[in-house]
């Protein structure tokens, strides 16, 4: 049988001995015939092509150049070490650059030898330079054939050190494929190849390391690419079918009294369509014995809150708890304050708890929440500390997940006999199919709609030179009665230079807006919580015209009075952060106004992001351009997804891929829910394989 033949183990493949056979275990996971078979090339490069040094352009992307090395040495210091060795031909001069393996090239390396030097150029002044080349001796270079699609295998830095170089791989590709020859089993059914018009799956794991035209490599890809996209959605669609029919929890089935009074008398606006859906969806969801788990996207001021208020009371009209869990104190202390006011006719029981809540304060808490008379708990991470203990826990709620990780999640379930109904609410809304797949356990409801009257933010992007034509309209806008918001970036690694660049500018703007006519208000991470309040609170009573803060802020915080927002060092945000920090604004009737302030000097993408911040103020389309510029690596939870673990599609930019392949996993499916066609029996094998959880393609081949 084919699968047994690439289960053979990688040590007996002529090319491999036991030092190569441990390196590749460790280094690539490549233990078989079958793992080296799928390790496929990260790009394909025209290695029958070279260019004249003198000849490059800025814009050129990989190149391959000849030429004699002439020097090879040691630059800067400290962090900034990197080996440079400079290359020359009849045309001009270039630089080679290494940051890593710096003493492996430079023992290896000859000057005064002429090589091959393949990479990505970029221009410093006006030397080219290629960064961590593919570098190779011109006579050993002619050795072989090249072509116009020589696939480029990804490497390590050990793998560089012990010489398993991309000639290596292509070396034992062609061998292992002279013994396997057409060993692989179709894992795809034939209608469905037929709809997808896909290659088959032995000629595409042939064409993918050995392409015979481009148009075959890329058939091979979308095969390959489809392939893996298709398994993991269909893994994704039957956990959340077990999810649904195995994981009971408590079934709300009454909307009662406390829900109908504040629904009929004490909402303090109406909802809006979109709000009402979301609700329905809820209600619907809890109510029908199953374990809710609902990820609530709603684009910043949309509305959440008041969603999660009425999914609290239907949790009570039941006869259970609720939590509501925030990533900060400031946001807790927000929410406690907008709930308990909004609950204040009802009588229901709310209380806070954070790090700061005193002994004496806690004690009653954990009381009256072990006998139930506690109806809503809010807070920080000190929700799920294990002496926090609900009597009966029945809906808990997460705002801004994208702080808190999966296992603290998971905590919040361990607090009763069935997990609680669980509603994750986010501000960093991403596209829905993508959601889907990256979250496939969760159900999603969108509110895309906002509240109506709302004026667009607008946006703005200014260089410091325009400081004094900013203080003037910040001025005009106070002279209204409006309050402004002037944040500085907090980055990690340099928390005291961060430090000193906001006081500098809270000193600069108290110079600029002196007392007694202004008052400014100043917030930061280094301060105590007591103080941090004290601030805040004097901003939001109207008491201060300005308030001078790091990122704290950056979430939920509620002051509809103020209508200018002024980012300092915008460059230095990202995507997502400018688009939550523009939401702390345009929350009330007036007319409100984004300022984002940078010097001259701005990267590309650092571009795109302030171009994108000016053009648009949808969440959503916000949403994909991050998406695009960073990859889905930093969205919150992919990691445990598996996602992070394609092999060969991108999420990203496959995302059309990515939907057909969930609509063929659901039709799927539809016709055999349980894969018991016979027609279906590859599926079957690879779906079972599955289950045992040991990566998807040690056993799609
Ligand atoms: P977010 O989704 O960012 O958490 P909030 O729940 O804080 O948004 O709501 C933002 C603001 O909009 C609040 O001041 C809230 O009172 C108000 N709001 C919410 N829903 C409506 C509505 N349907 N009509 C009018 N105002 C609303
Ligand atoms: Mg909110």
């Amino acid at each position: 049988m084919p699968i047994n033949f690439l289960t053979t183990p990688i040590d007996y493949l002529n090319g491999v001995g036991p030092a190569r056979a441990d390196l590749l275990r460790k280094e690539l996971g490549i233990t078989n015939y079958g793992d080296l078979a799928n390790f496929f090339p990260n790009r394909y490069v025209d290695r029958t092509k070279f260019h004249k040094i003198g000849q490059l352009v800025p814009e050129a992307a990989q190149v391959q150049v000849i030429g004699r090395l002439i020097s090879i040495g040691t630059a800067g210091a400290g962090k900034a070490t990197r080996l440079v060795a400079t290359l020359a031909d009849d045309s001009g001069r270039m630089e080679l650059v290494w940051f890593k393996g710096q003493k492996f090239f430079k023992d290896s390396l000859k000057t005064n030898e002429v090589y091959v030097v393949y990479g990505k150029v970029s221009r410093y002044g006006s030397m080219y330079s290629i960064a961590h080349p593919d570098i190779e001796l011109l006579k050993e270079f002619k050795g072989r054939q090249h072509t116009a699609m020589t696939p480029i295998y990804p490497s390590t830095e050990q793998l560089v050190k012990r010489k398993l170089t991309n000639q290596y791989f292509v070396r034992l590709m062609r061998q292992l494929y002279s013994e396997i020859k057409s060993a692989f089993f179709e894992t795809l059914p034939d209608d469905l190849m037929r709809d997808q018009q896909l290659m088959s799956k032995n000629e595409a794991m042939h064409q993918i390391h050995f392409p015979s035209s481009n148009k075959a490599l890329q058939q091979a890809m979308k095969r390959l690419k489809f392939e893996e996209l298709f398994f993991i959605q269909m893994e994704l669609l039957l956990q959340n079918r077990i999810r649904k029919t195995k994981i009971k929890s408590y079934a709300f089935e009454t909307v009662g009294d406390h829900f109908h009074n504040f629904y009929n008398y004490n909402l303090p606006f109406e909802l809006t369509g979109a709000q009402k859906r979301v609700v329905k969806e809820i209600r619907a969801d809890m109510a029908n014995g199953s374990h809710m788990n609902r990820l609530l996207q709603g684009d910043v001021g949309s509305g959440k809150t008041i969603v999660a208020v009425l999914t609290c009371l239907l949790a009570i009209d039941n006869g259970f708890q609720a939590c509501i869990m925030a990533p900060t104190e400031i946001l807790a202390q927000q929410h406690y304050a907008g709930v308990s006011e909004l609950l204040a006719p009802t009588g229901l029981n709310v209380s806070l708890l954070t790090g700061s809540v005193k002994t004496k304060d806690r004690r009653v808490i954990h009381e009256e929440l072990e006998d139930g008379s506690l109806n809503i708990l809010i807070g920080t991470h000190a929700l799920i500390e294990d002496k926090v203990k609900f009597q009966n826990l029945g809906v808990a709620i997460v705002d801004e997940q994208h702080r808190f990780g999966v296992a603290q999640r998971a905590k919040l379930w361990k607090k009763n006999d069935f997990p609680p109904h669980v509603l994750v609410m986010t501000a960093t809304p991403i596209p829905r199919t993508l959601a889907m797949s990256l979250y496939g356990d969760l159900d999603i409801s969108i509110i895309d709609e906002l509240p109506p009257g709302r004026k667009e933010i607008q946006t703005v992007h200014r260089y410091d030179k325009d400081r004094l034509r900013v203080f003037k309209f910040i001025k005009d806008e106070i002279a209204k009665g409006r309050q402004v918001y002037i944040v500085y970036p907090l980055i990690q690694e340099s928390e005291t230079l961060d430090y000193k660049d906001l006081m500098d500018g809270y000193e600069s703007i108290v110079r600029e807006f002196p007392n007694p006519q202004y008052q400014v208000s100043i917030v930061h991470g280094q301060m105590k919580p007591d103080d941090k309040d004290y601030e805040m609170q004097r901003f939001v009573k109207g008491e201060t015209q300005i308030m001078v803060a790091t990122t704290v802020i950056e979430v939920g915080v509620n002051v509809p009075n103020a209508s200018v927002m002024i980012i300092e060092s915008a460059e230095r945000f990202g995507l997502s952060q400018l688009h939550q920090l523009r939401g702390r604004v345009g929350r009330g009737a007036d007319q409100s106004y984004c300022i984002l302030m940078t010097s001259h000097k701005l990267s590309a993408e650092a571009k795109t992001r302030l171009e994108t911040m000016v053009r648009t103020t949808d969440g959503f389309e916000i949403a994909e351009v991050d998406l695009k510029l960073r990859g889905p690596g930093d969205i919150m939870g992919t990691r445990q997804s598996g996602v992070m673990e394609l092999r060969i599609a991108d999420i990203v930019k496959d995302n059309e891929l990515l939907a057909q392949a969930r609509n063929a996993a659901i039709k799927f499916l539809n016709e055999d829910p349980s894969i018991g066609l016979d027609k279906h029996q590859s599926v079957r094998r690879v779906m079972n394989h599955l289950q045992n959880k040991k990566g998807l393609w040690k056993y799609i081949s």
